[in-house]
């Protein structure tokens, strides 16, 4: 269904701040957007998608202070959603891989975590399956920001 994209983010970005409360995490959200923006949507998919993203920004973040910032933006001809943390980033190297299927990066913080490394890929073939794209950056002791692009319902 085509779903107005701001309505869509303000409701899932109050629900997960509620949740990431409770952990003394910080969600924060803007809504940059002017206009209504319709974005053919499947909810439960792209919450997932954005579920993995910020269940990864609660695992390697920091255990004090994590802040996670959300914002919402028009970009041309799609919405824009970006998710950051100020986590310990991840090095230039391995940052091309991490939607790959069961690509960890081990280390000393994350060896005991039990993980798959499927989250960022799943969270890629549902945005996918939007039509969109999904793309991050990150520097190292600085963190991540994860873009979501969606392309608007014509
Ligand atoms: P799963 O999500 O299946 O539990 P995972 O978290 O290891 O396992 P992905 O979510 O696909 O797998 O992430 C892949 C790797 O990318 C992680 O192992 C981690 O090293 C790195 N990574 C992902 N998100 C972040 C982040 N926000 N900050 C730092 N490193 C990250
Ligand atoms: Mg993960």
């Amino acid at each position: 269904a085509s779903v107005p994209i701001g309505a869509f983010m303000a409701d899932l970005m109050e629900e997960f701040r509620f949740e990431l409360e409770e952990r003394q995490v910080r969600l924060e959200y803007t809504d940059r957007t002017e206009q209504v923006l319709p974005v053919r949507l499947d909810g439960k998919r792209m919450h997932q998608a954005i579920r993995n993203i910020i269940s990864n920004a609660l695992k390697y973040g920091p255990e004090e202070g994590l802040v996670i910032k959300a914002v919402l933006s028009k970009q041309g001809d799609s919405a824009c959603i970006e998710l950051s943390d100020n986590g310990p980033g991840i090095p230039a190297d391995k940052l091309p891989h991490i939607f790959e299927r069961f690509y960890r990066i081990d280390n000393e913080r994350t060896k005991d975590l039990s993980s798959t490394g499927l989250g960022l890929a799943i969270a890629r073939e549902l945005v996918e399956a939007h039509g969109g794209k999904i793309t991050a950056a990150s520097e190292e002791g600085k963190g991540t920001c994860f873009t979501i692009t969606l392309p608007l319902a014509g």
